[in-house]
């Protein structure tokens, strides 16, 4: 039989694995023993809907053997078929190829290994042959999975009940690593203590004891078996917790939030649940799975548990375990419970309530809770028409012109100045392009604070947002701005009467591309900008034609300066000037490229430019 090869990427993996640049090889043990307690989870959850899966006596074994280098680990869970073995152990399965890339092109390996949740490869850090014998329930053959750094094979094999035997050939010791620490007991079992003692079965290893002077070897459990989130919480370290969250969860990274908690009632409950410290690089892809397990009454139900946690806090990570589901319920039913429902809401609640106190006690952990999963929330404020929005709108900050920290919008308002009647936001690609923006000279001049929206759902969330506190968001880029008074508003009045000619000479000049020509309210040092009327704006119809919803467009208004000199030389010259439609044109340019928007025609542009120069030079 021909030896297989591992996929590209796995073998990859493995070289990075058996060549040990992860200098924590003990984590293949904990990793073995957490497959062999997801598969004996897997049959017990199976033996409650089907009577001829029995579910006795389950433990996982693990067995050394000094003299020939071997170790061994027992279940007895499901077990694999022959596709299981060649699907499961010929490739990793959790990793897209190409996101595979990137992270060993731009990270660390360790962060490669850690994001990737390797599993059973992280046996070829202290192997280099691996068997894997198994047989699945249900199923009268057994199959046997050989494996070197080259590639692997599968063969038919005998084994009596179902479950899987996994033997490890032990490396020889080399000068720079030492394998031997693995072939003792006293190791392997403290290894088995620290990584694995939660572990809900009996892990067990024969041990040597002397009975009425005869030596006899017994069995005997290693491990607590007291799940973390069943324990109490005064007897659980911190690094208890992040133990737990980093191996669960492959993120080296420590939690920036652990919630254990313990509700009693209707629906009781335990969870442990973790706010993490980074997002999963691949949080905003379809490939990302929600962290959260069911449990009930300890036994596994489910993973990836979406109808417990409202989606925008999909980014928590963890367990909960209820006292009062029907274990028999089948797990597509569990979606409609009505007690699934009940947990969901006492859970988001839980979320919320942390959130909050994170933002209110500890402003720094939340910042960077918000750097990390901010644009979420923003998400779950826009999303199903804003159904959410009064859940979340307290938990969203955005960076401002006031000190260039985040503020919140409580925050916001609080500090608003006192003739101050709207919330202001500029919307651009990053701060720093906001902040050039001719059409915030005005606002800022007044004192006023700027939001600065530099994510694409940010003004899309306005549209579903409407106001806080009664006071609404009015964007600096589009409709009337309304800043001025009474005498203000007079002026810029008779100012555009006196100047009729020209304001319309110049819409007629411009009448393709412009909506209207209008003298501005909001400019100071700027001969013109550009603004989108209500409803649309830039930003909006950049975001909805990338994503290819057909194409939209913002109706634009060029807005000009009546105190710029260039709009005072053009008043001057206008009856006698023939270059008019040439200035509008280059006027509307220059707007184009401060609004950060393409220009239409380039060559006609420079055309322009040049004259002018040509003229100047003259
Ligand atoms: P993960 O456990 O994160 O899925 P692994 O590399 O550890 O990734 O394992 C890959 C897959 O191989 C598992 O998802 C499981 O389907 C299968 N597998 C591994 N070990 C066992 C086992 N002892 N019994 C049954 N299936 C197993
Ligand atoms: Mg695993």
């Amino acid at each position: 039989m021909a030896i297989k090869q591992f996929k590209t990427e796995s073998k990859r993996l493995l070289d990075l694995m058996a060549n040990s640049i992860y200098t924590n090889t003990d984590i293949f043990l904990r990793e073995l023993i957490s497959n062999a307690s997801d598969a004996i989870d897997k049959r017990y959850f199976m033996s409650l809907t089907d009577s001829s899966i029995t579910a006795d006596d389950l433990k996982i074994k693990v067995v050394l053997n000094k003299k020939d280098r071997i170790i061994t680990i027992e279940d007895n869970g499901v077990g694999m078929s022959k596709e299981d073995l060649e699907n499961n152990l010929g490739t990793i399965a959790k990793s897209g190829s190409l996101e595979f890339k990137e992270q060993i092109e731009e990270k660390d390996e360790i962060d490669i290994i850690g994001q990737f949740g390797v599993g059973f490869y992280s046996a070829f850090m202290i192997a280099d042959k691996i068997e894997v014998l198994s047989k699945k329930v249900n199923e009268e053959k057994a199959y046997l999975w050989t494996g070197t750094m080259d590639g692997y094979e599968v063969k038919a094999a005998k084994k009596d009940g179902p479950g899987t035997l996994i033997t490890l050939y032990v490396k020889e010791n080399t000068k720079e690593k030492k394998y031997d620490p693995y072939l003792e007991d006293y190791e392997v079992k403290s290894l088995i203590k620290k990584y694995s003692d939660f572990i809900r079965y009996p892990i067990v290893m024969d041990e040597e004891t002397e009975v009425d002077g005869k030596k006899i070897i017994e069995e005997k459990t290693v491990n607590s078996m007291v799940p973390l989130w069943k324990k109490n919480k005064k007897d659980i370290k911190e690094e208890d917790y992040n133990e737990f969250y980093s191996m669960s969860y492959y993120d080296f990274e420590k939690p920036l939030k652990t919630l254990h908690y313990k509700v009693e009632g209707n629906t009781s409950y335990s969870a442990l649940l973790f706010i993490p410290g980074v997002r999963p690089f691949n949080y905003y892809s379809t490939d990302y799975k929600l962290g959260l397990k069911l449990y009930s009454k300890g036994v596994f139900i489910k993973d990836e548990a979406k109808e417990l946690v409202s989606d925008h806090f999909r980014f928590i990570r963890g367990v909960i375990d209820s006292d009062d589901l029907s274990l028999n319920i089948s797990r597509e039913i569990l979606q409609e419970d009505h007690q699934m429902a009940a947990l969901k809401k006492s859970i988001d609640k839980k979320i919320k309530g942390a959130l909050e106190k994170m933002l209110k006690d500890d402003r720094e952990t939340y910042e960077k809770f918000f750097d990390q999963f901010g644009t979420q929330l923003k998400f779950g404020t826009y999303d199903n028409y804003g159904m959410n929005k009064d859940e979340l709108i307290d938990l969203l900050m955005f960076k401002s012109s006031y000190e260039d920290k985040y503020v919140t919008l409580k925050e916001y308002v609080s500090r608003m100045k006192e003739d101050q009647k709207d919330i202001y936001y500029a919307a651009g690609e990053t701060i720093e392009a906001i902040k050039e923006l001719p059409q915030l000279e005005k606002v800022l001049d007044k004192g006023y604070e700027v939001l600065y929206f530099t994510e694409n759902v940010d003004e899309f969330m306005t549209n579903v947002i409407f106001n806080y506190d009664g006071k609404n968001f009015k964007s600096l880029q589009s409709g009337d701005l309304d800043l001025d008074t009474k005498e203000e508003k007079e002026e810029i009045e008779k100012k555009a009467e006196d100047n009729k000619d020209l304001l319309n000479s110049l819409k007629e000049a411009l009448k393709e591309k412009v909506e209207d020509v209008k003298l501005s309210t909001r400019l100071k040092n700027s001969p013109v900008c550009l603004v989108s009327e209500d409803g649309l704006s830039f930003g909006m119809e950049r975001t909805l034609n990338a994503m290819n919803q057909g194409s939209v467009k913002a109706k634009k208004v060029l807005e000009i300066n009546a105190d710029h000199e260039i709009f005072k030389a053009l008043a001057k010259t206008f009856e006698a000037n023939e270059a008019v439609d040439e200035y509008a044109n280059l006027l509307y340019d220059e707007a184009l490229l401060i609004a950060g928007l393409p220009i239409e025609d380039p060559l006609s542009y420079t055309k322009r430019i040049n004259e002018l120069m040509l003229k100047a030079m003259k």
